[in-house]
């Protein structure tokens, strides 16, 4: 752990100057890679995690219903991006992002060496060990790219464009690599090789840390130590809390006193996540402390915020509904060849890499007459939602050609494009300063419950027809954009400026 020392020999200036990726500083090469690979085994994983639950334990699956399934799913994913909350917070408090990321990045390893290995506590073991890894490297590698460049450095919106690619290479060869050697080889061998991919990533952050200097390197302090050690404190407690309440429902369950099933736990955290986000909205346009800017500004982010997880709800059904309609409703024979419904998963990042810079250039091409961020969210629901439209004449037949589901991959990336970075940059812009850490886990929190919607749906996969299932989803989707599309005015007014 050498070089965690030696990183804080370099200043801020020689970071500064530093032009030596893409003319970007090379610790974003680092967080490139680290993020690339993090990506590469998260979604390697989530391309073979529903097929293998419901695959039949003679072909080496565990056997799920869907019901189940896609319960365990939406918790897991739910959980993924719920526990960027806490991760946020204690990287900001206790140990530093950077620290935050290594320690991430080793539970993540262990999560999928535990699903790689045989018997179910070891499957559930890998997924707790997964959400709490992601939960800490996910946001914070994030905010370290943010801390690379000085306040009014103009690389910054470029250095977290070509950080997003990362994202997507990652997100790309990892369904054609884990997913083949899951669906065709052996599932769990699928998780080992995430599982490598992640500590690959972990030893080149290991070895190339030391390029990020002082970024995220320390937690940072509220100016007050007193404060600094109640809110630790509280932390703490919160932790403890967390874990004696796993506790007990594990203990109350184990003794048979009450019935705890995989779809009750998943329709808990739904309601955890309702009521967690009503608190959260209520303290940010109710609380005390909040100029009357604030709290419109709040407002203005609450629609943001409900349409962020609508559009989430059926995008990221692409790991689970759509991964099922991939494995049993379409045609998937190519020259001869029956390629692995996991490939699938390679269309979105294909296109997001493809279609990203025509977005940069479209925004910047349109100037004045960009549309307004309600706007392009409205835009963005509208392209999900008629993703699942064109899936409605598919959902009729029995094995249907791969273009419907090409043709949804390519609306949703057109969505996404519109709505994801936007959403990401408009919360640093709407929120107030002293909380813009905790507004960026507010987003994904939105991105969780769009993941747990996207479980729901996939639950439902055999026991409603898939005409009423993809019907439910567009109509959804196209309602909210008709709502959506009566608040644009309002939403900007309570945006106050912010453009
Ligand atoms: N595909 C992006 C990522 O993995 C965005 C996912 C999301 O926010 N739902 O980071």
């Amino acid at each position: 752990m050498l070089h965690w020392r030696c990183m804080e020999s370099r200043t801020d200036g020689e970071v500064r100057d530093d032009t030596r990726f893409f003319g970007h500083p090379r610790g974003l090469a680092t967080l490139f890679f680290t993020e690339m690979w993090e990506r590469f085994s998260y979604y390697g994983m989530r391309a073979i995690l529903i097929l293998y639950m419901v695959a039949p334990v003679s072909t080496g699956g565990l056997g799920f219903s869907v019901a189940k399934g896609g319960a365990v799913y939406g918790f897991y994913t739910a959980m993924v991006y719920l526990l960027g909350l806490p991760g946020g917070w204690v990287a900001d408090r206790i140990t530093g992002q950077q620290k935050a990321v290594l320690y991430g990045g080793v539970l993540i390893s262990a999560g999928e060496f535990c699903l790689a290995a045989p018997g179910m506590a070891m499957f559930y073991l890998g997924l707790v060990f997964l959400m709490m890894g992601t939960g800490l490297l996910k946001p914070n590698v994030s905010t370290i790219v943010g801390q690379l460049y000085p306040a009014n450095d103009v690389r910054r919106d470029s250095g977290f464009s070509i950080f997003y690619m990362g994202i997507n290479v990652g997100a790309l060869i990892s369904p054609l690599i884990c997913g083949y050697i899951g669906e065709r080889v052996n599932w769990r061998m699928g998780f080992g090789v995430a599982g490598i991919g992640m500590l690959a990533g972990l030893i080149q952050y290991m070895l190339s840390g030391k390029y990020l200097g002082k970024a995220g390197l320390h937690p940072t302090s509220t100016g007050d130590p007193a404060e600094d050690r109640r809110q630790k404190r509280h932390g703490l407690l919160a932790g403890l809390g967390a874990l004696a309440a796993l506790a007990t429902v594990v203990t109350l369950s184990q003794a048979g006193i009450v019935a705890i099933t995989a779809e009750t736990i998943s329709d808990a955290l739904g309601w955890f996540l309702l009521v967690i986000s009503a608190a959260v909205f209520a303290w940010l346009i109710l609380g005390r402390g909040w100029s009357p800017v604030e709290r419109k500004r709040a407002v203005a982010t609450l629609v943001i915020f409900m349409a962020s997880a609508i559009f989430w709800g059926a995008y990221e059904q692409a790991g689970s509904s759509l991964n099922l309609f991939a494995e049993r409703n379409t045609n998937r024979m190519l020259l001869g060849w029956e390629f692995p419904a996991s490939w699938f998963q390679f269309v979105q990042p294909v296109f997001v890499i493809a279609l990203a810079p025509v977005f940069a250039w479209l925004w910047i091409a349109l100037r004045r007459k960009e549309p307004s961020i309600p706007t392009k969210f409205s835009f963005g629901l509208l392209l999900g939602g008629l993703a699942f439209v064109i899936l409605i004449p598919a959902a009729g037949g029995k094995l249907v050609s791969p273009w419907w589901l090409t043709g949804t991959y390519f609306l949703q990336t057109l969505g996404e494009l519109c709505l994801s970075p936007v959403g990401l940059s408009a919360m640093t812009k709407l929120a107030p300063a002293r909380v813009g850490g905790f507004m960026m886990g507010v987003w994904f929190l939105s991105v969780s419950i769009g993941d747990w919607a996207a479980g729901k749906a996939a639950s439902f996969y055999e026991s409603m027809p898939l005409t009423q299932l993809f019907g439910t989803v567009a109509g959804l989707s196209l309602a909210a954009v008709v709502l959506l599309a009566l608040m644009i005015r309002p939403t900007v007014r309570w945006m106050a400026g912010v453009k």
